[in-house]
């Protein structure tokens, strides 16, 4: 997939902005506060219809303005189609082709895009919570079926917890209910782990391949998914509904008491497992970096094989601060097929071959 042209209207601090782009690589450069994260946003926010910022949509929209929009022109193997997001005080407004998609779930997952940031550093550093955000976020875009039962899940984890809530202070005393609330969190729960089990299998996978060729076979990376659910009953949506029924009836005390759910995918975690320790706790600064980068440079690949299309990749400020090894396997992983964005303030301390070949946009106070 490429974003070939890219119209935007007050979008952040971008009056109007209208440019084709290379299929290979971009290099937005620019001083601070010039709008090169904005520009990566703006292409981010095409694809998910939401930042990776911020949660407020209001934010996108140029200061004195109402409304923001983002268009863009993408290239497929299948031929091309044109993405449209409108941002208003009033809501976010979807279309494809021309056509108003009423529901915005149908227009995500058209294009996808992976973003890979300083911050990203918290999928390897961070809390579960970062971890499962990352997950889902990515595996929401590689699935729409991911993405309708974590939006169901959420849903039920809501009224399931004000349930055991209102039986916690007596205001409510029906088990039976509770039951059936707990088997539709379950049916649901049971969709996710088992979907995350398969897609953490195959992104593991690459991120194997990727870690060892950056670490010269020195270091062997595993995941380890952390869920309640146990191993032999992971794989198949059957066993982890019963599997997590169990549990709810074996915590169904201890989360009365509480007022909470204790169990299921909302717990979940993943720990990346670097010759056989945890990266997170015992890994050197540059360890966690490069697993990091292995990590997101699978999801190129975890995209390509779930949805027949390399996505584009998004590199907000992370290139000069990989050194010359770690640039080398990104420019490899990249080579020819994966468009790229990167954004930089110098081409000190960017390779060569980087500087050689892309197509330079000079960004200045949002031009
Ligand atoms: P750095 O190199 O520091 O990361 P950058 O070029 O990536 O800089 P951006 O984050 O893209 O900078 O842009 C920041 C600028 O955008 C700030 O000056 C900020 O005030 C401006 N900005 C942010 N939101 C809006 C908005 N809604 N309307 C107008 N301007 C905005
Ligand atoms: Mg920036």
């Amino acid at each position: 997939m490429k974003l070939e042209h890219l119209t935007l209207h007050n979008y952040r601090n971008y009056a109007d902005v209208d440019t084709d782009f290379s299929p290979q690589i971009n290099v937005l450069i620019g001083e601070n506060a010039q709008g090169k994260t904005n520009l990566l946003e703006a292409v981010y926010v095409l694809a998910l219809a939401r930042s990776h910022r911020t949660n407020n949509d209001r934010e996108l929209i140029r200061f004195g303005e109402d409304f923001a929009r983002v268009n863009g022109r993408i290239g497929r193997s299948s031929g091309p189609m044109q993405l449209e997001l409108v941002i208003s005080t009033q809501g976010k407004r979807a279309r494809v082709n021309q056509i108003e998609q009423p529901k915005l779930s149908q227009y995500l997952g058209r294009f996808n895009v992976v973003l890979f940031a300083p911050e990203d550093l918290a999928i390897v550093k961070g809390s579960p919570a970062n971890r499962r955000r990352f997950i889902n976020m990515e595996f929401g875009q590689m699935s729409p079926k991911y993405l309708y039962n974590l939006t169901q899940y959420r849903t039920m984890l809501k009224q399931r917890n004000a349930y055991l809530k209102q039986l916690k202070y007596h205001q409510a005393k029906d088990l039976v209910y509770l039951s059936v609330l707990s088997d539709q969190l379950a049916a649901y729960g049971a969709e996710i782990v088992s979907a995350r089990e398969t897609l953490l299998h195959q992104m593991a996978g690459f991120a194997a391949v990727i870690h060892s060729g950056i670490t010269k076979g020195q270091e062997k990376l595993t995941f380890e998914y952390r869920t309640q659910v146990p191993s032999s009953a992971r794989g198949d949506v059957k066993t982890a509904y019963k599997a997590l029924q169990d549990l709810y009836s074996e915590h169904q005390s201890r989360e009365i008491d509480q007022g909470t759910s204790l169990v299921g995918a909302h717990r979940d975690d993943v720990a990346f497992i670097v010759n056989g320790k945890d990266v997170a706790n015992f890994g050197s600064q540059g360890q966690q970096r490069t697993t990091a980068l292995a990590v997101k440079l699978a999801e190129i690949d975890l995209m390509k094989a779930q949805t027949g299309e390399y996505p584009v990749l998004l590199l907000d400020d992370v290139l000069s601060e990989l050194d010359d090894t770690r640039q080398t396997h990104l420019l490899k992983a990249i080579q020819n097929k994966v468009q790229t964005f990167l954004t930089t303030t110098s081409l000190d301390g960017i390779a060569q071959e980087i500087i050689e070949t892309p197509a330079v946009y000079h960004v200045q106070n949002g031009v």
